[in-house]
């Protein structure tokens, strides 16, 4: 249990990559925040009820990241009344938007995929960060991909914004350095779920890691043991099968 008492939050809690850490973080001993859009709650009602059968503690908030920031204040207000601080902030919700040559890219869809994936992550860790500063070992985590260190063709407002959540991990890490908040960006590498399948739908998903695969990295920075970790961009698929104090 080397998430014991702690306090983490999770975007993107409902599915995929989100929901496996989710799921990871509660079997640590970690009470964890589930936060999704509200036309979504029966997935993260889904995360919940996983959480529940293995004896974790979970809460569900309902937020969307696209155009609901501005209740991010009453919620880092309520998390304060309720658990006094944050241990651990994920931003791992993320929107694929569309695959099209950038000539082409829909204006709306373009600030839909650089608010989600770049604008709250930015605006959650500026708000959390209060919280953030109370923990004796904060750990903020921030889900890229390949395409932020190399654009590809058709990647348009996704990879311009995952490329941006690298360079501010960076700059957060860079101002952030004499604080107890620490920092990185993990690329979890092509991971079955309905992003991935959208992306590349005619790929067999199980020839690629399951989500729940790929949650050693995301254990490992969120612990004690990545106390010193800070600035990193780091690769899931890297850290396949560790296990704390095994390997
Ligand atoms: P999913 O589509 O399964 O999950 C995306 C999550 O983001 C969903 O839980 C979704 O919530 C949430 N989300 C999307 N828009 C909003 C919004 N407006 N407000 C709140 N939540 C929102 O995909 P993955 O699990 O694959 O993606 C997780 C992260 O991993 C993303 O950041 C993605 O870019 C990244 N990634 C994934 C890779 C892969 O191969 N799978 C590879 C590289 C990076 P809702 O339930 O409300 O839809």
């Amino acid at each position: 249990m080397i998430l014991k008492d702690r306090i983490a939050l999770v975007t993107g809690a409902g599915a995929g990559i989100g929901q496996a850490v989710a799921l990871t973080y509660a079997q640590q001993g970690a009470t964890v925040i589930l936060l999704g859009r509200k036309s979504k709650h029966k997935k993260l009602e889904k995360t919940y009820d996983l959480i529940q059968e293995v004896g974790g503690t979970a809460t569900i908030v309902p937020l969307d990241l696209e155009n609901e920031l501005g209740i991010v204040p009453d919620l880092v207000k309520g998390l304060y009344e309720r658990y006094g601080r944050l241990d651990i902030l994920v931003n791992n919700a993320g929107d694929l938007g569309s695959l099209t040559p950038l000539a082409l890219y829909d204006n709306l869809q373009w600030e839909k995929v650089m608010r989600v994936n770049l604008t709250a992550p930015f605006f959650l860790i500026r708000e959390l960060l209060p919280l953030l500063k109370l923990s004796d070992d904060a750990s903020v985590i921030n889900v890229v991909s390949s395409v932020a260190f190399k654009g590809r063709h058709f990647w348009g407002a996704y990879a311009a914004a995952k490329a941006g959540l690298v360079n501010l991990t960076e700059t957060w890490s860079a101002e952030l350095e004499k604080s107890p908040v620490r920092m990185n960006t993990v690329n979890p590498g092509g991971t079955a779920t309905a992003m991935r399948a959208s992306a590349f739908p005619g790929e067999d998903p199980q020839s690629i890691p399951q989500p729940h695969e790929i949650t050693p990295l995301f254990l490992y920075l969120a612990s004690a043991y990545a106390k010193e970790v800070r600035g990193q961009h780091l690769a899931a698929r890297d850290w396949l099968g560790w296990m704390p104090g095994v390997n």
